[in-house]
């Protein structure tokens, strides 16, 4: 299980310049207190927009010499949302965001600030405003208030926020590099094995990662997976079957998420998939996706389905088990030629 150290500091974004040029110049905006009103954060779910707009809000608040620390009570109380200053607007629920909600948002930015009269709105995600809410929300970047900072977040930047989009300075989060992700991962206190498991299957993705790493043992099936998809040898095509044989209560999990594989290479194969999915599978199994027989990957789909009713029925298990590793290892050797 995932254990982080309590006396980890919150998560805060990068704002150096070497990882993202954008943010960097935008967080030092926010360090001199030279910010535009309005920011758009746009970038797909998972890579850390509202982690980046509370260490922007941060890097504001914060008390120390280095801005943002982290540490201080200011940052912890922005990052934790617990900042009266910063003014939040999330549709967590999956709802719209309705007028209302955004004319008592705005209301309250022409209030008396708590601090020292800087106000951050964060608003997430913009799409899910209702056309009425994103009106009201585009009077305010129009008529904008002394000291108060929009920073509005988008997991897709479609035409209709075009009008919005143009009052604001755009910020694009991209993937993050593996380095990057891996030293955040380890910095919040994951075990180093489980880090490196979930490294290779997360895109890039910060929020995909945690979600992988908050899984439990999905770590164990995925490196069940990639082994039974780089199966080269007769010796470790028997190596996994003996495996699945002595773990038979995780046996199925593990066949559960060969299955997955095997059907996201079949479904890349028929282009229902984009073959980036797939980034992380062995390269030989990259090159089946994008040039095998489709009979071939249906056949071991197949394969597999019949191994987990086989399981679930009890029946034959060992031979069940040992044929469905040499069918795999069959088809590699077949690709191996076929392919190259
Ligand atoms: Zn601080």
């Amino acid at each position: 299980m995932t254990q982080i150290a309590p006396s980890a500091p919150p998560p805060v974004f990068p704002l150096e310049k070497d990882f993202n040029a954008g943010v960097g110049v935008v967080a030092n905006q926010f360090i001199h207190r030279q910010m535009v009103h309005a920011y758009l954060l746009t970038g797909a779910r998972g890579l850390g927009k509202r982690t980046l707009a509370r260490t922007l809000a941060s890097a504001l608040f914060c008390t120390s010499e280095n801005k943002p620390c982290g540490r201080c009570e200011a940052c912890h109380r922005v990052m934790e949302g617990n900042e009266p200053d910063v003014l939040t607007l999330f549709a967590d629920d999956g709802k719209q965001i309705g007028v209302d909600r955004v004319r008592e948002l705005i209301q309250k930015t022409s209030q008396h600030a708590f601090g020292d009269g800087w106000r951050v709105v964060l608003i997430e995600p913009v799409e899910k405003m209702t056309p009425q809410a994103q009106n009201a929300l585009l009077k305010s970047l129009e008529e904008p208030l002394a000291r108060v900072v929009f920073l509005l977040m988008t997991h897709e930047l479609t035409a209709t926020l075009g009008t919005i989009a143009s009052r604001c300075v755009r910020v694009k989060l991209s993937p993050w590099p593996d380095e990057r992700l891996r030293d955040a991962l380890l910095q919040a206190g994951h075990p180093p094995q489980r880090v490196a498991e979930v490294l290779a299957r997360s895109a890039g993705n910060i929020g995909q990662a945690l979600e992988l790493l908050r899984d439990g043992d999905d770590g164990d099936a995925w490196a069940f997976v990639n082994a039974a998809l780089s199966i080269s040898s007769d010796a470790e095509a028997v190596g996994l079957s003996t495996r699945l044989k002595e773990g038979r209560e995780a046996a199925d999990a593990y066949l559960a998420a060969l299955e997955q594989a095997v059907y996201q290479a079949l479904l890349a194969r028929t282009g229902r998939l984009d073959a980036e999915a797939l980034k992380a599978y062995p390269a030989l199994w990259r090159a089946a996706a994008e040039r095998a027989p489709v009979r071939d990957l249906n056949g071991l789909l197949t394969a597999v389905l019949d191994a987990r009713r086989l399981r679930a029925g009890q029946v034959n298990w060992q031979s069940n088990i040992d044929h469905l590793m040499m069918r795999l290892l069959e088809e590699h050797t077949k690709w191996r030629q076929s392919l190259a």
